[in-house]
């Protein structure tokens, strides 16, 4: 058995080892671990309290997979309800899709009677006054939302430094081999955009018989190098672990243009093996992880691994000003 998360599965993990230690299956623990992340309000990047959208929405992606059934469900720019993570499990359980969106994913929660819930949490609600008193014209003031964005997707990039969706990997006392992700995105994204979180093969993946993956930071490079689904069919084709994501990063070494950021690559085996790689991450970047031989989930420092200049500081850092409260 094994669990493994990122930083910010912090307020999940125990939860999620407890269950798993009393021979609970995997998604109910990894489904029970994210949806407190998702009610953890200190977690700017996951459920309510969130960072919101360009034009002031949170938009929220959640998915899970059972590497089993090879059954995935998910749920992209998903508005107003608490607990995303477990309307993309319905859309397994409950739907022949693999992936509803906005609209059509809010009408679905709300047939499944999810709670719906204010997303905007005041320091969210803050900084995004803070941020359009600044950084938005006062041409663009007096007409919006109905001006162009682009400009201002292109300004603002992920105010947080470090913070990501939220990841769970697990595999059970049965061997099955599980996955789960949710996330508000990046903040300030343009609306509708959608990361790797709910996209399934880039965000993660789950083969009970390989292993799984799940990644966090910049979806943009996943969805690119299609970077969960390759983990595991390096592990597939015999490759350890830590070989399947060593060749994963250098994948990402193929990619020219558009945004090269951070990425952090979270991966088990089928056997309770683990490997942990920042790309271009920061010094301090850890995960959590947990195994039947450990009293309490222990935090471990992620292997830092750099391919580029990294991501654009200065704009991060300029985001900052409207994000610290
Ligand atoms: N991977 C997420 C996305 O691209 C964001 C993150 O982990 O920070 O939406």
């Amino acid at each position: 058995m094994i669990i493994l998360t990122n930083n910010e599965g912090k307020s999940g993990i125990g939860m999620t080892a407890e269950l798993l230690r009393d021979g609970r299956a995997g998604l109910d623990a990894v489904e029970a671990g994210i949806r407190l992340v998702e009610d953890d309000e200190e977690v700017r990047t996951v459920g309510r309290g969130g960072w919101p959208n360009l034009l002031g929405e949170v938009e929220l992606d959640a998915s899970v997979m059972d590497g089993s059934t090879l059954r995935t469900g998910a749920v992209g720019g998903l508005k107003g309800f608490r607990h995303p993570v477990s309307v993309a499990r319905a859309v397994m359980e409950r739907l022949p899709h693999e992936l509803l969106i906005g609209e059509g994913a809010a009408r679905f929660a709300t047939e499944t009677g999810a709670e719906r819930c204010e997303l905007l949490a005041e320091h969210s609600r803050k900084a995004y006054a803070r941020w359009f008193e600044s950084e938005v014209s006062a041409a663009d003031k007096a007409a919006w939302p109905n001006v162009p964005l682009e400009r201002y997707c292109h300004d603002a990039v992920d105010p947080e430094i470090g913070k990501d969706t939220t990841v769970f990997l697990a595999l059970d006392r049965a061997r099955n081999v599980v996955a789960g992700t949710s996330t508000s995105g990046w903040g300030w994204k343009y609306p509708g955009r959608l990361g790797d979180s709910p996209v399934i093969g880039a965000g993660s993946y789950a083969d009970s018989r390989y292993g799984a993956c799940a990644c966090t930071g910049a979806g943009e490079m996943t969805i690119r190098a299609g970077t969960a689904r390759a983990v595991v069919l390096y592990m597939k084709m015999g490759m350890s672990v830590e070989r399947a994501v060593s060749e994963a990063v250098d994948d990402m070494r193929a990619l020219k243009g558009g945004l090269i950021s951070r990425v952090t690559i979270h991966a088990i085996d089928a056997v309770g093996n683990h490997h942990v790689v920042a790309v271009n991450g920061l010094p301090g970047n850890h995960y959590w992880v947990w195994t039947p031989g450990m009293a309490r989930p222990e935090r471990r420092a992620c292997e830092l691994v750099q391919i580029s200049e990294g991501a654009p500081q200065s704009k991060r850092i300029a985001m900052q000003v409207y994000t610290d409260v």
